[in-house]
C-alpha cells in the first residue's frame, strides 16, 4: 500500500514518512502543495495525509481539485488548528477524515489504516484468500495457521494482492501500489518478488492449492 505525505514542515513529514515506512508502506513526501497535487494526480495512491496550510496550494483546495478531476483516493487532514471550521472545511472539500496537531503516531496509524480498509468494506484487519491468513494490523502471515515469514516488501506485495483478491493485477498496478516514487525498481523486480512469495506462500505446502496465479500478458491473481 502506498501513501502520500503532503506536510511543509519537514520534521513533522520526514517522522511520519519514517514511521510508515516501518509499518511496510511505500510512502511519498511533498514539502509543498504544487508537488503535493502533482503527485497526488499522476501517481497512485491508497491513501493521502494531507497538511491544510501549505505554500503553493493549501490542503483545501487540493482535496477539492481531486475530487472534482474524480481522484477518490481516501485523504486524511492533518490541521494545525482544533477550530471546528478547519475540519468542516476539510471534510466538506472532500477529505475522509482529520487529525488534529499534535497527535500521536498510533492516532494517525489507526486513522489510515481504517481509511485503506474503507474501499474494500471490510472492516476486519485480517484478510483470507482460502487457508492463507494475512493480519493488517500485526503483520502476521499463516497459511493453514503454519506462521510465514516475510520480508516487508514481500508483505506489501501480498497485502496488495489480497486486497484485490479475485482480480487480475498488472504489473504496472503492482509497481504504484508496492514501491514508492524514489525506489529503483527494474523490469523483473514484480517476477523477482512473485517467485519469493511463492517460494513461502506455495513451495511449503506441496498438498494444497495454488493461490497466486500469472495471467499471462496481463499479471497475477490470487485467489482460492
Ligand atoms: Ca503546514
Amino acid at each position: 500500500m502506498r501513501i502520500l505525505v503532503v506536510e511543509d514542515e519537514h520534521r513533522i513529514g520526514t517522522t511520519i514518512k519514517k514511521g510508515l515506512e516501518l509499518e511496510k508502506y511505500a510512502v511519498d513526501l511533498a514539502f509543498d502543495g504544487r508537488d503535493g497535487l502533482d503527485l497526488a494526480t499522476t501517481e497512485e495512491y491508497d491513501c493521502l495525509i494531507l497538511d491544510l496550510m501549505l505554500p503553493g496550494i493549501d490542503g483545501i483546495n487540493i482535496c477539492k481539485k481531486l475530487r472534482q478531476d474524480s481522484i477518490h483516493t481516501p485523504i486524511l487532514v492533518l490541521t494545525a488548528k482544533s477550530q471546528t471550521e478547519d475540519k468542516i472545511l476539510g471534510l466538506n472539500s472532500g477529505a475522509d477524515d482529520y487529525l488534529t496537531k499534535p497527535f500521536s503516531f498510533e492516532e494517525l496509524l489507526a486513522r489510515v489504516r481504517a481509511l485503506i480498509r474503507r474501499p474494500s468494506g471490510s472492516q476486519n484487519p485480517v484478510l483470507k484468500t482460502g487457508d492463507l491468513e494475512l493480519d493488517t494490523i500485526s503483520y502476521l502471515v499463516e497459511r493453514g495457521g503454519r506462521e510465514i515469514s516475510l520480508s516487508g516488501k514481500e508483505y506489501s506485495l501480498l497485502e496488495y494482492l489480497m486486497r484485490h483478491s479475485g482480480k487480475i493485477i498488472s504489473k504496472e498496478q503492482i509497481i504504484s501500489h508496492v514501491w514508492n516514487y524514489d525506489d529503483d525498481v527494474l523490469p523483473n523486480t514484480v517476477e523477482v518478488y512473485i517467485r519469493k512469495l511463492r517460494q513461502k506462500i506455495e513451495t511449503p505446502f506441496k498438498n494444497k492449492k495454488l493461490l497466486l496465479k500469472t495471467i499471462r500478458g496481463f499479471g497475477y491473481k490470487i485467489e482460492n
